[in-house]
């Protein structure tokens, strides 16, 4: 096990990042009041509202986010564990560290932190599992416009068993150009990992993630805009005085941005150097 590399812990302040944009609805998004059931009663589905107009709770855009990284970081690094890949979060049997490896960690308490961190998988590194905490958060993704009206949609639910339509029901949905306001921020990322969270921006930015229920149905594509980056180094002293005294954060280049990309390209052995 190498314990040598100590990870950023939360008790220190390397780096904070913030991502902000505007999502655009390009298709009808469907953000349901409760999950979306597979065979719905009769009673309509209303969309999830707060004071009166629609919203993405910040949790559901960080996990489709989550989840398109994961595939995509599968593809690169087939193997989950030890910084590299990413385990199956839905599968207690595919977790990087299942129940019983952190029974046995536990045994010995003495640098637990690092153990936990020292198999986990790049992508709970990022964004958690049950044994360690997420470095990047979304905010509620709060509507930009006034008065947004619900569009109704029917849908059917079909009964598997005898293929036929059990039951027909209405459903709301939020209509296409509508415009939230995205926030994501993340804590003591390394180069390689702000690659990775820029990598998923640049997804959003594309529309190539789709975000809340009926996806089947071709609901739920966005688009990233306006998209800004800030960050302030807690490594410079000068920029952490200014930021704590005034909340002053740089605005990141597109050049470094790149240099994001480059870092997490080479440390999933895609560079020459690697
Ligand atoms: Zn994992």
């Amino acid at each position: 096990m190498n314990l040598e590399v100590r990870p950023p812990l939360w008790d220190t302040f390397t780096n904070r990042l913030i991502i902000q944009g505007k999502l655009v609805c390009q298709t009808a998004l469907r953000i349901g009041a409760g999950s979306d059931p597979l065979l719905p009663t009769a009673s309509d589905l209303p969309i999830l509202l707060l004071n009166g107009q629609p919203y993405i709770p910040g949790s559901s855009l960080r996990g489709v986010l989550r989840s398109h990284l994961e595939r995509l970081v599968r593809t690169l690094e087939p193997s989950p564990g030890g910084g590299k890949g990413a385990c199956n979060p839905v599968d207690k049997n595919e977790w990087c560290i299942k129940t019983e490896d952190m029974r046995e960690l536990r045994q010995s308490k003495k640098d637990l932190a690092f153990r936990v961190w020292d198999k986990s998988c790049r992508i709970c590194r990022l964004f958690g599992s049950p044994w360690l905490a997420s470095r990047v958060r979304v905010s509620d993704l709060f509507c930009l416009d006034e008065n947004v009206k619900p569009l109704i949609r029917d849908g059917v639910a079909i009964d598997r068993e005898k293929e036929a339509v059990r039951n027909k029901f209405d459903f709301e949905v939020v209509p296409p150009g509508t415009r939230f306001r995205l926030e994501l921020l993340a804590e003591n990322l390394s180069p390689d990992e702000l690659g990775l969270v820029w990598l998923g921006i640049r997804e959003l930015q594309e529309g190539r993630i789709q975000v809340g229920g009926f996806k089947g149905r071709g609901l739920g594509f966005v688009r990233l805009e306006k998209v800004q980056v800030h960050m302030v180094d807690g490594t410079d002293r000068e920029a952490l005085k200014n930021y704590i005294t005034r909340g002053e954060m740089r605005l990141v280049a597109p050049e470094e941005l790149e240099r994001w990309l480059e870092s997490f390209w080479n440390s999933c052995g895609g560079g020459k150097g690697a």
